[in-house]
């Protein structure tokens, strides 16, 4: 122990203070003993200091920062130097800042479209989500402060977030929902984790023995600070025990008492909480910044790397006849809100107070192009208007192109609430209808945190999907229009034709107790690929102005090569794909799996030779029997694509291997096939190796501070009326066009009695809540 000495100096109630915050984002600090406080703030997609009143919901002010594009924005762009980049510089403004640990990336996987929180996640591939997430982290911590990596585990919906028990087998938590966490700590050494607030198989993440002890520390050697979520403490002292070192935000002292009065009465080792003061000393003294030299952030510059950032991970989905790139002098209508007020970030914890904010209708009318004129066409938050219709239907009518901006505005998507659809809202579709009868070139330009249907997608010509492309995503889009650059993101995603086509659609979300994961493994492509399901844009998937050639691949022991032509007239990159597929598995499994991928960049003409090394790994699945990964034996394909469908080259390679025992396809005949919607409870048991834990509340028991103000519906008049009186506000913010107020007041009903306290500042007490519980279980 490097600070053995140390912590000998403290006292019982000193070590356990530094368990929990000073206040909203610091750590406490114990002056006699010269140990300093440390601050924690958001994340993931630029630096949201609160310099007043802090809320982990984004209510309250931040300092003005780079909102650079978030996750789900970023990995369409597949290129790990420029997150790299964009982690080094948002840590940059942190650390000038004065804060030690940047709280992201934010890398659960997606497991349905609707999670509210997709946005601020890299994909529906563990793969791609742990390569790129572990750059975002080496470049935050270049700068000598720590990342933190969020939220573990399965983290999957925001609905009933913080009690819902997420039910997953170990092969799909280990291959899916694991893997990219497990990348991060291997390969970037995060000096912090943050925990998730839901339960994963019947105990809290924050809680749970086998995520916490078995796998991050023991298994994968991870050495650094477990943080709660903020305000996802649940038991002090069963988190201190399952290495939850660091509860945020502050608990007035009411925690740190729990963990000394545990000590007290034998049910906690002191030698725990020694460890734990251990290793948050350690996190202290790395990444303090009050003794180290300041940095100055040049914020122009960082704006233009926002730009850059979004130039290379918006996506050009459909370019009919080549309408794009536009000719200089086209006669162009601009219509949609988006185009003049751009939805370029989420909403919740990661929202950024912009430094600067670009907008398209600006740069368009700066640009080479005619414009016809601008036209709102829609208003936000779904509100109809037949007049802007009108108003836009007849400026399309005379312009050769228009250009539409459309997309999911804010009430659509964000922070503790899950999207209720993948549509975009009728008024927009409605918009949308009425240009196509009047105009044929239309070119969709769209903005959103993730997929969509498109049920327009046959009736424009041209869709370039901005996702949300931060403070510099306005300019990009005119440059891509334009051709002054050439699109390269790919779909980190599969956009289903419709919502009924998505995998988990019959189980997702979890609306009471627990949030079953039957599809199991088949997720996004897993799931489209082996079941032959049709999609409308596959993962992997995006269009260029210029063309690609794949030839000469070779296998060298487990390093592939191939090369790449750029054969069209302009530069341009491409992002090649590696899949491999199992020939005649014997073990249920996905048809394809991504196992390497690389952005190159090239000059009309020119060629470059391209490896990616595989590895045993990369041919494994996990066998819980034997708590280990391992290679099934035969052949397997290795393929080289420009998306998942789009498999240019193929060799096959033999790899040497057990001949399995579990997950066989004769013993699970719907997972056999992928047909995974209604997975009967027999073989969603056998997989899960128990019975199933009740999916609904038990209506008649008495409610506990961990149980949430929605049960409280099914008790007496008090609890009723309690219920009742928030959904009437819900309701009401919703009604008066406030959706974003109705969200937030919809969180409230989600939440556990125990965050009360912690949600009103102590303004009603731990035991003015129990008072409560108690008339209401009268
Ligand atoms: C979010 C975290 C965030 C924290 C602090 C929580 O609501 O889930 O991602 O870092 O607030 O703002």
């Amino acid at each position: 122990m490097k600070y053995k000495d140390l912590i000998k100096q403290m006292t019982l109630e000193e070590k356990a203070s530094l368990m929990s915050g000073q206040n909203f984002w610091n750590t406490k600090a114990i002056e006699r003993l010269g140990i300093p406080s440390i601050m924690l703030t958001d994340g993931p997609h630029g630096l949201r200091k609160q310099g007043g009143k802090a809320d982990h919901l984004g209510l309250n002010k931040s300092l003005p920062a780079t909102c650079y594009p978030t996750a789900a924005t970023l990995a369409n762009s597949w290129d790990k130097s420029l997150v790299y980049n964009v982690g080094q510089d948002i840590g940059k403004e942190a650390r000038s800042e004065k804060v030690s640990v940047l709280l992201g990336p934010g890398l659960n996987i997606k497991r349905n479209p609707l999670c509210g929180r997709n946005f601020e996640y890299f994909s529906e591939d563990p793969y791609l989500t742990g390569e790129l997430a572990s750059e975002m982290v080496k470049g935050i911590q270049s700068n000598g402060i720590s990342a933190c990596p969020k939220h573990y585990a399965v983290n999957s919906q925001e609905h009933m977030r913080m009690t819902i028990d997420e039910i997953v087998d170990e092969r799909s938590l280990r291959e899916i929902y694991l893997t990219g966490f497990e990348k991060v700590v291997k390969k970037s050494n995060p000096y912090t984790m943050m925990s998730s607030y839901n339960k994963v198989n019947g105990e809290f993440a924050n809680e749970n023995q086998h995520l916490a002890n078995d796998i991050l520390y023991s298994e994968w050697g991870f050495d650094g600070v477990v943080v709660t979520d903020w305000g996802g403490n649940n038991d002090r002292v069963a988190g201190l025990k399952a290495h939850n070192q660091l509860e945020m935000p502050s608990t007035n002292g009411i925690t740190d008492k729990e963990i000394v009065d545990a000590i007290n009465a034998g049910t906690l080792d002191e030698s725990i909480l020694d460890e734990a003061v251990e290793q948050l000393l350690s996190l202290i003294y790395k990444v303090r910044l009050d003794d180290k030299e300041s940095v100055q952030v040049d914020y122009e510059d960082h704006h233009n790397k926002a730009v850059e950032a979004a130039l290379q991970s918006i996506v050009l989905l459909k370019n009919e006849n080549s309408i794009l790139p536009l000719k200089a002098g086209t006669n162009v209508a601009v219509i949609g809100d988006f185009a003049k007020n751009p939805r370029y970030q989420g909403a919740g914890s990661s929202l950024i107070n912009p430094y600067k904010l670009s907008n398209s209708l600006d740069r368009l009318q700066k640009s080479s192009l005619n414009i016809a004129g601008y036209a709102q066409g829609f208003k936000r938050m779904g509100t109809k208007s037949s007049k802007l219709v009108q108003e836009a239907t007849s400026l399309a009518k005379s312009a050769e192109v228009v250009l539409l901006f459309i997309g999911l505005d804010e009430s659509k998507e964000a922070e503790g609430v899950d999207r209720e659809d993948l549509t975009l809202a009728q008024n927009q579709l409605e918009l949308v209808e009425s240009l196509a009868k009047v105009n044929k070139n239309i070119i969709v330009v769209l903005s959103g945190g993730g997929a969509l249907e498109l049920p327009f997608a046959d009736k424009v010509q041209a869709i370039l999907h901005t996702y949300l492309s931060g403070q510099g995503g306005g300019e990009a889009v005119v440059d891509l229009l334009l051709g002054k650059s050439n699109p390269s993101g790919k779909l980190s995603e599969t956009f289903p034709f419709s919502y009924t086509d998505v995998p988990s659609s019959t189980y997702y979300p979890g609306h009471q107790a627990t949030s079953e994961h039957r599809e199991g493994l088949f997720i996004g492509y897993r799931y489209y690929e082996t079941a032959n399901v049709p999609v409308r844009y596959p993962f992997g998937y995006g269009l260029s102005y210029t063309t690609f050639k794949y030839s000469d691949m070779v296998i060298d022991g487990l390093n592939v090569s191939f090369h790449l032509t750029n054969t069209g007239e302009i530069a341009g990159a491409e992002i090649a794909q590696l899949y491999i597929e199992k020939v005649d598995s014997v073990i249920f499994r996905s048809k394809k799996e991504l196992k390497g991928f690389h952005k190159v960049y090239l000059e009309p003409g020119e060629t470059k030779q391209v490896t990616l090394a595989l590895t045993e790994r990369d041919f494994s699945y996990y066998n819980p029997e034997i708590k280990n990964w391992e290679v099934e034996s035969g052949n397997y394909k290795i393929q080289i694509g420009s998306s998942i469908q789009k498999i240019h080259l193929e060799e096959t390679l033999k790899m040497d291997g057990v001949s399995p025992s579990i997950f066989l396809k004769s013993e699970y005949p719907h997972y056999a096939l992928a047909n995974v919607k209604q997975i009967p409870d027999l073989e969603f048991e056998k997989i899960l190796g128990r019975k199933l834990p009740p999916k609904n509340w038990d209506r008649h028991k008495d409610l506990g501070m961990n149980d949430t103000i929605n049960q409280a519906q099914y008790k007496n008049w008090i609890g009723k009326l309690l219920y009742r009186s928030i959904m009437f506000f819900h309701f009401y913010f919703k009604k008066i066009g406030k959706p974003l107020t109705a969200n937030n007041v919809y969180f409230v009903i989600n939440m556990p009695f125990r965050q009360i306290d912690r949600f009103t500042g102590g303004k009603v007490s731990k035991k003015n809540v129990e008072r409560l519980l108690r008339w209401i279980n009268q």
